[in-house]
């Protein structure tokens, strides 16, 4: 099954549990909009290319379009609906007054000059300028863009409308330019919250053992927030495979190792692993932070974690959440767990929109409310209708949509 599929069996699974009449499922089944464009981008050697791009704008009854904008070889305009479905969902689990969208450009950004994905970044602009703006649609970082891409992007915006304001398009920037506090590590810090709150509602070591799939800004940031409050990350992995140590990775050591070498192959202190080995690994917590349908029907038997925390978006598949609870493996769900980010997306965008700036300790204290509060409300719900918690999260944020629309 395609990830817009999958993403449509968790609404029709939620939908029976959720108290809103058939039309609003009906309404989420399909994006407001999708526009596909064709972008030209001028090559460092003088070639031109033509690169395929997505907006998908999928729900906008709570608030303005939101979601990020991935740069990867692998996307299409299925994954870019299913990622703009669960941002609906997410803005709404959050209970933020925006609605769901997301973007993506089909590239092997990794083979481009910093150039190129400058002049990239401004095409996609030029490209989608009429249906984005701060209270119409405001996209964000995601796999493979960064804040850099954010300025750049925000930069194009004001330059072709002239609308001064019309930074707050983008939120994800530098902080120096318009960003918020706390937005590089939000995505992190909100699981991180997240996880706190379900250890004591279950009695969960407070020193449990994690790996980790993926190693950027939600995986990498991830293992240093969880490491430095107690936990024990035994493995991790990015696109060129893994690492595992059983006594426990030095994160600070396998980080500087990335960065100088761009990847995690060939760190001395761990054995090698690949990312399949890694979901088999004997560890308390698992968290996918990579890309979506990376636990199915067919391997999720190899899980050995008692939870899942979903830093990724989509990355179990419906077939593999019915297994996985009857193997009694609790799935904290993407719409929660990674809803840190566009919790302090949010932030930011309230901030450029009044002019203001709010502290570190400010936002901080802000974003762990708000993702204890989610995290309850979710709990509670799952129990009481005696629901996993993906479909409780599902149900109260299509309630809300409902509510809106
Ligand atoms: P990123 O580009 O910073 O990092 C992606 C990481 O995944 C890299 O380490 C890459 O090497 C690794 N990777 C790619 N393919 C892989 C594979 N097949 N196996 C293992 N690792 C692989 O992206 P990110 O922002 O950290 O996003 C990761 C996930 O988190 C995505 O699903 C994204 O949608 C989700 N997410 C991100 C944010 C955010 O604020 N950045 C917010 C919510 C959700």
């Amino acid at each position: 099954m395609t990830a817009f599929e999958n993403a449509l069996v968790q609404l029709e699974r939620a939908a029976k549990y959720a108290k809103v009449r058939p039309f609003i499922i009906e309404r989420l089944r399909h994006p407001n909009r999708i526009v596909e464009a064709s972008l030209p981008v001028a090559m460092d050697s003088g070639e031109e290319r033509i690169l395929t791009a997505y907006r998908v704008q999928h729900n906008n009854a709570r608030g303005p379009y939101k979601g990020g904008i991935r740069f990867h070889p692998k996307v299409s305009k299925d994954e870019v609906q299913a990622l703009g479905l669960w941002m609906a969902i997410k803005c709404a689990v959050a209970n933020i007054p925006l609605g769901g969208g997301k973007g993506g450009v089909i590239v092997d950004s990794k083979q481009l000059s910093k150039a190129e994905l400058e002049r990239l970044s401004r095409g996609f602009v030029r490209a989608f300028k009429d249906i984005l703006g701060p209270q119409l649609d405001v996209p964000a970082p995601d796999v493979y863009t960064t804040p850099e891409i954010m300025d750049w992007m925000a930069d194009e915006y004001v330059k072709l409308t002239g609308d001064q304001k019309g930074r707050a398009t983008f939120t994800g920037k530098p902080l120096e330019k318009g960003g918020s506090e706390g937005r590089g590590t939000a995505t992190a810090q909100g699981g991180l919250y997240v996880l706190d709150a379900y250890a004591k509602a279950i009695g969960l070591d407070p020193n449990a053992t994690i790996t980790i799939q993926g190693f950027g800004n939600a995986g990498r940031t991830f293992a240093e927030l969880a490491s430095q409050v107690g936990y024990t990350i035994i493995a991790v992995s990015d696109s060129s495979g893994g690492l595992y140590n059983p006594q426990g990775l030095d994160v600070s050591a396998v980080e500087s190792y990335k960065d100088e070498h761009r990847s995690l192959g060939g760190y001395p202190d761990a054995q090698s692993i690949t990312n399949e080995d890694l979901l088999g690994c004997e560890a308390d917590i698992l968290v996918p932070a990579a890309l979506e349908g990376q636990i199915t029907g067919q391997n999720q038997y190899n899980v050995k974690a008692r939870v899942i925390l979903e830093l990724a978006n989509g990355p179990t598949t419906p077939e593999a959440d019915i297994e996985l609870l009857k193997r009694k493996i609790d799935v904290i769900p993407d719409v929660l767990a990674n809803s840190g980010g566009v919790t302090v997306s949010y932030f930011e965008w309230e901030q450029n929109n009044k002019g203001e700036h709010w502290t570190a300790g400010d936002v901080d204290t802000k974003l762990k409310t708000m993702m204890a509060d989610a995290f309850q409300t979710i709990h509670d719900r799952a129990k009481k209708d005696s629901i996993d918690m993906r479909t409780a999260a599902f149900a109260i944020a299509l309630e809300r949509i409902a509510e809106a629309t």
